[in-house]
């Protein structure tokens, strides 16, 4: 068998210390790699390169597709770009995944029998980044998901639960509110679940769901969420756990992986031989699954819970109550090599598959639905906070055209026709026209409509086509609607 190769970043801060002590283990676990060293991080941005990385070095990952990377330190100031974020989006690492499991009595928790693994969708949703300021009042910033990108992180999802024979997997939404955006993603959820009948699947709107993990972890196994809510719920697990430091993640992408700790440089601690290289072992885990040595993962994780449980602890996680000896980087590092084939006793013995491959998945492309055009919202910036005035006004303007005035909203809220004064408006109003009774339009129908409200002397910021999809509505309703 040729060993896989794999790409290897040191990182910064305590990165080389950990990164250093987690290769060993592997290496006296049997792990079978080769392996290509970069230098992304802190030497690459000082280099100017403002990602972060070297573009000789994207070669390297894209070749081995495998990146196991030691936390970095982004340089404060603008002009830095997150290299994580850029790694993600350039390799397109759709999925991240974050398994936690309580360490209890070892390390205090009040949830000693939480193991959960996170499934977080990692492209999408508000971390499209595309934000505007449309007025002086208003900022917005565009939620964007798509089916095919829903697809892909919960088939993941459930085909994780799979493989690592887990029972129930849970998604999180908010379409009771977001009826288009969170909704598709629980459409599909539900879709795909049915593809699953030895899962179980269940739903929570993401506040009340947020709200039972952070009381109850205990109930949930695999969680699978659009990337905000994801981002939020992996760190209140990983917390909740009882540490941060503990906790490694993976981020997968059709062709390549990304494995690392969840924690960051700790430039604090760096050079002094105190870092825990635990989190990196975590990632390191997750990394011998998905390169098909998930027996030697099994090793190096009994042997690292024998070394909890035998009370063997970095300063981080030391108790005079719980721990035996407090030890540096190098002598936790020893103590795990020492237990390597030992079994843990107060701890569950954990057990990995015999065989495992990377997760693929394919997403099958569907039939286009019909579209047809069905109005538009124009939104307006304008200062007069009277409804009425606007509506009046835009109702004289759009005389002769096919779409009619059929509502304004102000953040949402109906305002025209029959708004209640009560109603709070700021400066930004969506404006909803839709053809006439017997009417037909086409764009130039609303190029047009535009025009006569330009010449009208009211300043058009966006505007944003109406659309039905084989006759169901494309667009939501104004509240009030
Ligand atoms: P941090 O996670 O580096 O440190 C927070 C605290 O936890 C510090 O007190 C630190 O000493 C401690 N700590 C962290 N890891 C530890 C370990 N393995 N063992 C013992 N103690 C540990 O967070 P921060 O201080 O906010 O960030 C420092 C730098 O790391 C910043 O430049 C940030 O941008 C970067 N960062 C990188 C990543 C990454 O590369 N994935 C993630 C988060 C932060």
């Amino acid at each position: 068998m040729t060993k896989p190769r794999i790409t290897v970043a040191y990182g910064d801060g305590i990165g080389p210390e950990i990164m250093t002590a987690v290769l060993k283990i592997m290496e006296a676990a049997g792990a079978e790699f080769e392996k290509d060293v970069i230098e992304i991080g802190e030497k690459a941005y000082l280099a100017g390169h403002t990602s972060g990385i070297a573009p000789k070095d994207w070669e390297t990952i894209a070749k081995n597709k495998v990146l196991f990377k030691a936390p970095i330190t982004t340089p404060q100031g603008g002009g830095y770009k997150s290299l994580n974020v850029s790694i993600r989006k350039t390799l397109g690492l759709f999925a991240n995944v974050r398994p936690v499991k309580a360490l209890h009595p070892y390390i205090p928790t009040h949830h000693p029998t939480i193991d959960t693994v996170i499934v977080r969708e990692n492209e999408e949703d508000l971390y499209a980044g595309i934000e505007h300021r449309q007025t002086p009042e208003v900022y917005q910033c565009l939620k964007l998901i798509t089916e095919p990108g829903s697809e892909k992180i919960i088939r993941y999802a459930f085909e994780f639960a799979k493989s690592a024979g887990r029972k129930k997997v849970t998604c999180m939404i908010k379409d009771n509110i977001m009826k288009l955006t969170d909704g598709v993603f629980h459409k599909i959820f539900d879709e795909v679940a049915k593809e699953y009948p030895e899962i179980e699947a269940d739903h929570y709107i993401i506040d009340i769901g947020m709200a039972r993990f952070a009381n109850n972890p205990e109930i949930f196994d695999v969680v699978v969420l659009p990337n905000l809510y994801g981002d939020i719920l992996s760190d209140v697990a990983a917390e909740i756990m009882g540490s941060v430091g503990l906790a490694g993640s993976s981020n997968i992408g059709s062709e390549c992986a990304m494995f690392e700790a969840i924690h960051g440089s700790a430039p604090d601690i760096a050079g002094q031989n105190v870092a825990n290289p635990s989190g990196l072992i975590k990632g390191a885990l997750l990394m011998l699954g998905h390169i098909g040595q998930p027996k030697v993962a099994e090793k190096i994780e009994n042997a690292w819970l024998k070394t909890i449980e035998d009370g063997i602890h970095t300063s981080d996680i030391y108790s005079p109550e719980k721990s035996k000896k407090k030890v540096g980087t190098d002598e936790f590092t020893k103590a795990v090599i020492e237990r390597l084939g030992q079994k843990p006793e107060s701890f569950k013995e954990v057990t990995y598959p015999e065989e495992s491959k990377p997760i693929q998945i394919k997403v099958e492309k569907k039939p286009l639905p019909k579209k047809t055009l069905d109005g538009i919202d124009v939104f307006i910036c304008e200062e007069n906070r009277n409804p009425d005035d606007l509506g009046n006004k835009l109702r004289e303007l759009s005389e002769g055209s096919p779409l009619e005035l059929v509502i304004i909203t102000n953040r949402g809220v109906k305002v025209f026709p029959d708004g209640n004064p009560l109603t709070f408006c700021t400066d930004h109003w969506r404006c909803r026209f839709q053809p006439r009774q017997g009417s037909t339009i086409t764009a130039k129908d609303l190029i047009d409509l535009q025009g006569k409200i330009t010449d009208g002397s009211l300043e058009v910021i966006k505007t944003e086509n109406l659309y039905r999809f084989d006759g169901e509505l494309g667009y939501s309703l104004g509240q009030g609607q």
